[in-house]
């Protein structure tokens, strides 16, 4: 039964987005799927390339610099209504820091261009003079069928709002999220969620790895009880992040 059950990954412009270790999240994916004998496959997508909306199960969208943001701005709007489809029909996005910004409305960068995002997210970024570059620690958000804490690493210049009535990932025990302000970290929409969490994100965060991946076989497959692994050492690096900065 397990041998039919594959995991369609798309990752949107690894060649231009993907810092402070964005592909680990990636490969947490392959591996968590790979030790239950669950397949996946992986699929790049970037400039000119087509998105077909039904493809992918996951996809995954991480950080870069506004230059890069810059290049893909009008790209991807080209591939929003792809995006927006799946994403509405269940399937599953994480994206991070720049690539967040991008699938809000629109990032205006601190030198006062206008990047359009394609507003996924009912939310949107100012560029500032301030560096919001620390450990980030959260409590997820108590709507999410999942408990716990997120920790990441934050490094961003962008201060993003959510819009009225927009869901955050979480609240900001350490660190800045958002905006330094709010104490508001990241944003949910459905299955999509965006955040500032770079570090990366999933291997030090085993609980928030296999939720995705479980909402995003769900779509296909329904609900699904995921094998539970030894992953003692993973759960290990994840409190020891977490007691570095909170005690
Ligand atoms: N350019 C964006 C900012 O500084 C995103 C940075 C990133 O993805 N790490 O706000």
């Amino acid at each position: 039964m397990a041998e039919s059950i594959t995991l369609n990954i798309c990752h949107l412009y690894p060649d231009l987005m993907d810092t402070y270790g964005d592909k680990g999240n990636i490969i947490t994916l392959q591996k968590r799927c790979e030790w239950r004998d669950l397949k996946t496959t992986y699929t790049a997508i970037s400039l000119g390339n087509v998105l077909e909306p039904n493809k992918f199960d996951i996809y995954f969208f991480g950080g870069g610099q506004d230059r890069q943001q810059g290049l893909i701005g009008k790209d991807l709007a080209e591939k929003s209504a792809a995006i927006k489809k799946a994403v509405e029909s269940g399937a599953a996005l994480l994206s991070i820091c720049g690539g967040y910004q991008l699938l809000c409305n629109y990032f205006k960068t601190k030198d006062g261009e206008t990047i359009d995002g394609i507003g996924l997210f009912d939310a949107h970024t100012i560029g500032t003079e301030d560096r919001m570059i620390q450990n980030l620690l959260i409590d997820i958000n108590p709507k999410l069928e999942i408990e716990g804490k997120l920790i990441g690493f934050e490094n961003h210049s962008g201060k993003t709002y959510l819009g009225s009535g927009v869901e955050p990932l979480g609240k900001v025990l350490v660190g800045a999220g958002n905006n330094g302000e709010d104490k508001t970290e990241g944003t949910i929409y459905k299955n999509a969620f965006g955040c500032y969490l770079h570090g990366s994100l999933l291997p030090k965060n085993p609980h928030f790895a296999d939720y995705l991946i479980a909402k995003a076989l769900e779509r296909r497959f329904g609900k699904i009880e995921l094998q539970p692994l030894d992953d003692n050492l993973e759960w290990e690096a994840h409190k020891y992040a977490i007691k570095r900065v909170w005690h």
